[in-house]
């Protein structure tokens, strides 16, 4: 069962790598931010539109590894639509299944993102998942231009 879904999300970040999804830029973003992580070398630049403190739109543009692009590529899908507060929560939530640090989050509430769950068996992987979580938080507190992992 496990084997099983192991492939399954494999698939998912492949499918995301291959199409990444919502990957362009956004004329009428009012939050732009860059996100860097050295240790993978993974860049890229988000795109939001939020209005009355909905994020009405998402996009990027950058390159990276696979799991980087993936884990972009997943959030912008999940964000769209979302209230800043309910992004922030799924930061936090996200967070947390990645670093390990708290096994008491239902993985249920993730929805989609479980996928790169499993990149806590991988710690030199997590900044590629998180990097886009990053950029995205700073977007959402629209004080930095640019947000390193280092
Ligand atoms: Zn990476």
């Amino acid at each position: 069962m496990m084997g099983d879904l192991r492939d399954l999300y494999q698939e998912v970040i492949f499918d995301h790598n291959r199409n990444p999804r919502n990957f362009h830029v956004m004329e009428n973003a009012n939050r732009t931010v860059e996100g860097f992580n050295p240790l993978c070398g993974d860049r890229l630049t988000l795109y939001l539109n939020i209005q009355d403190g909905i994020i009405r739109d998402a996009s990027f543009q950058g390159s990276g590894c696979a799991i980087s692009t993936a884990s972009v590529s997943l959030m912008t899908e999940m964000v769209k639509g979302k209230s800043e507060a309910d992004a922030r929560r799924m930061f936090d939530i996200f967070h947390k299944i990645t670093t390990g640090k708290d096994d008491n989050v239902k993985l249920e509430e993730l929805g989609k993102l479980q996928v790169l769950a499993g990149v806590r068996e991988y710690p030199a992987r997590v900044k590629c998942a998180t990097l886009a979580w990053h950029t995205l938080d700073a977007a959402i507190r629209n004080q930095e231009k640019s947000v390193s992992t280092e």
